[in-house]
């Protein structure tokens, strides 16, 4: 039944448990910022102190965010970890029977969940799971010293998550709604036509899905009600703001009530709030005090107008020393696609410093050059960007907006070893490990600033008003006149929902590789002659490259893409294979181990006279469907070049087992903690592994780990009905 264990079913199941675990060799760096750190001022220090305090206590809210066991499994490896450290813990676990091995792959699963606030991948989606025996987890567990302090609590953690940690049933494997997966953004009953119904609602409202939660119940009558829970300090009962005052209320709506309350995540918001206060008084400008003060409002009222005010003044504050973005504003992980995660930590959200001792290299990129022509029109561009799909979308069409790139963060990120370069020609790896930095940073430049920076959409406001010329805008795709547009409190998101955000970072990309060809934007990046020649090449035999590793994020099961930026650049390359003419070659190959392989290649001299106009075409009808919110008519575009088959003669499923079978996995960043020290803050940094990335996670909080932690457990208890059917929460199954 099995078949032989070299037979490519065999493979092929072997590769799909290995999508699901953290290798032990996965990659750990840490992101140094002592330089950068030592050199600022006093206030400088207090003001990045108490605002990655904020970030930090934000970032707990992801947990709630991403699956119902995420908070449990969170406090139980915190109490482990806080008893006991890494090395200590080792050691008992070796008592204990479990092999360097296991306890290297139980060290890499809690790094994991630590870094990526939860147990799924904030890239791509996917779940892991500890790569050891469960019993042997469970026996560690049992005699740690955690357990010893608190035998009945630690009893009842493993009772309520240790099932979920390790299952892969169908529906656990990845983020989704209700049958396609898992998600706390919804509850366990709400499908896709859900999500649709409460975005036209909330639509009608005028009221922003960023920061909210939806959550389906019958009431007594039969009737189906659902709960819209924005995120706040403040409870619905609490005295509320003439802005919200008449959103706060029930309201009928396509035969349903909708009620819209507040108050979610209120005890960790409210740790924000206190770190944001604290920052204030120590904020440089002006400007710096009243986002503070927009975003202490924002998080208590549940208000996304008032962070919108917030960003604002984040434009306005260019170039400050202390570098950071906060809040509700990325909506990738939504399975709908309009919900944010809260931005905080990285991977959600940032406080980052400049190095004096760096700055001034490159200064602000400042370029344009007419993409799709006259008649779309396009709008002014500022120096610095704010993520593509935040609900500030409408702030950066008409006021600006910024791009950060965080430097220590790239480095790591992107320093690549020869023999894990996969798919790509023998004498191309030198090249490609010599230009990968500098093509990338010129790719991220005009990715931000020209690609989410530009291009208009089309609105008419509630009062009629356009703010494009009806009688003289020419759709350059048809001749015609605009025929569509966004009316009234239509958005991007709202409108191209499951799509959007990967369509945009499709548009960016595109962006940078077209512009990447123009000398003068080489020029900025000092790039020139056969440099600038051999970045060109490297740009685009990246993003083809990409497009294949871009495979991984594809669930065949349910026909569905995990990673915007992934389906993008997949995207990408069918449109480069479409252009034909030898511009880009895809082979199935064997590898020298004699499993299956694959080649990419790039023709450099096609790029120019093949390359270039396919992707103007394409940019350009990506542009026009956006502008003109024609929603029918970009899912007929993407939705086509995102299809995965196994036709011929690329065969993408086939290649996607291979992309599986040779990935390698994505790093993690062990961060340093700042410690308030008199009058003074001090930098405290951990080594670059799984045990390091750990340590400052049981130092992150000294003051109030445990109240966090009981937090925690309360608001995932609060609502743990809403995904868990009843029999599973019998008292007696628990105390079994
Ligand atoms: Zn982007």
């Amino acid at each position: 039944r099995a078949g032989h264990p070299c037979s490519p079913r065999r493979l092929a199941s072997k590769m799909v448990d290995s999508q699901y675990v953290l290798p032990n060799d996965v990659g750990l760096a840490l992101l140094d910022c002592s330089e950068a750190f030592r050199l600022l001022l006093r206030g400088e220090r207090l003001y990045a102190h108490y605002l990655s305090r904020a970030c930090w206590y934000g970032g707990l809210v992801v947990l709630l965010q991403t699956s119902p066991e995420a908070p449990a499994i969170y406090v139980l490896l915190s109490r482990l970890f806080r008893a006991q450290d890494p090395d200590q813990l080792g050691e008992l676990a070796r008592s204990t029977g479990l092999t360097d091995q296991e306890y290297q792959a139980f060290l890499v699963y809690a790094a994991g969940v630590f870094s990526n606030m939860g147990n799924y991948k904030s890239f791509g989606d996917t779940k892991f799971v500890p790569n050891l025996p469960k019993d042997k987890l469970r026996r560690l567990i049992w005699q740690s010293q955690a357990f010893q302090e608190q035998p009945e609590e630690m009893k009842l953690l493993w009772d309520r998550c240790g099932e979920l940690m390790f299952s892969l049933d169908a529906q656990q494997r990845q983020l989704g709604l209700r049958e396609k997966g898992t998600t706390t953004y919804f509850s366990g009953n709400c499908c896709l036509e859900d999500a649709q119904l409460a975005q036209k609602f909330l639509d009608s409202q005028n009221i922003s899905a960023y920061n909210t939660r939806l959550f389906k119940e019958k009431d007594k009558a039969g009737q189906t009600c659902y709960e819209v829970r924005l995120a706040s300090v403040l409870g619905t009962d609490a005295p509320v703001d003439h802005e919200l005052a008449p959103k706060l209320r029930s309201f009928e709506f396509e035969g349903c009530t909708f009620r819209v309350t507040r108050g979610d995540y209120a005890p960790l918001l409210e740790r924000v709030v206190e770190n944001l206060q604290r920052t204030k008084a120590h904020a440089a400008n002006t400007n710096q005090e009243h986002m503070l003060e927009h975003y202490i409002r924002s998080f208590t009222q549940g208000s996304i107008a008032a962070h919108k005010e917030g960003s604002r003044c984040w434009i306005r504050d260019k170039g400050p020393i202390v570098e950071s973005y906060i809040g509700f504003i990325e909506s990738y992980r939504d399975p709908y696609g309009s919900r944010g995660d809260t931005r905080f930590p990285p991977p959600h959200g940032f406080v980052a410093v400049v190095n004096k001792a760096m700055c001034g290299a490159r200064g602000a990129l400042c370029f344009r050059e007419k993409v799709w022509g006259h008649s779309m029109g396009q709008v002014g561009l500022s120096q610095v960007s704010a993520s593509p799909t935040s609900p500030d979308d409408d702030i950066r069409q008409t006021e600006g907006f910024k791009n950060v790139s965080l430097g220590n963060v790239l480095s790591v990120a992107y320093a690549t070893q020869k023999d894990k370069l996969t798919f790509l020609a023998e004498e191309d790896k030198d090249l490609y490990i010599k230009w990968k930095g500098p093509s990338f940073e010129v790719q991220v430049g005009l990715h931000e600033l020209l690609g989410h920076g530009s291009g208009k959409l089309f609105v008419q406001e509630e009062k009629g008003t356009c703010n494009f010329d009806r009688e003289a805008v020419i759709n350059p795709e048809t001749g015609e006149l605009i025929q569509s547009w966004y009316r009234g409190g239509e958005t991007w998101d709202s409108k191209f929902s499951t799509i959007a955000s990967s369509y945009e970072e499709c548009r960016a990309e595109c962006v940078g590789l077209y512009l990447c060809l123009n000398k003068d934007v080489l020029r900025i990046f000092e790039l020139e002659g056969e440099d600038a020649e051999d970045v060109i090449y490297i740009n685009w035999l990246n993003m083809v490259r990409a497009g294949l590793l871009g495979l991984e994020f594809y669930t065949p099961e349910t026909g569905t893409w995990r990673q915007a930026h992934m389906q993008a650049r997949f995207v990408i390359l069918r449109v480069l294979l479409e252009a034909g003419e030898g511009l880009v070659s895809l082979q199935h190959t064997t590898g020298a181990d004699g499993k299956p392989d694959a080649l990419i290649t790039l023709n450099r001299n096609k790029i120019l006279p093949v390359g270039k106009p396919a992707i103007e075409r394409f940019l350009r009808r990506l542009q026009v469907l956006k502008s003109t919110a024609d929603v029918a008519g970009g899912r007929a575009l993407y939705g086509g070049f995102s299809a995965v088959t196994d036709e011929g003669p690329e065969r993408f499923l086939s290649l996607r087992d291979t992309v599986l079978l040779r990935k390698e996995a994505r790093k993690m960043f062990v961060q340093a903690n700042t410690r308030l020290e008199g009058e003074d803050v001090t930098l405290v940094q951990y080594e670059g592994t799984a045990a390091g990335l750990i340590r400052s996670f049981s130092e992150r909080f000294p003051e109030d780990a445990e109240l966090l932690e009981r937090h925690l457990l309360e608001l995932s208890d609060a609502d743990s009905h809403f995904w868990h059917k009843p029999p599973k929460q019998l008292p007696s199954q628990s105390r079994a």
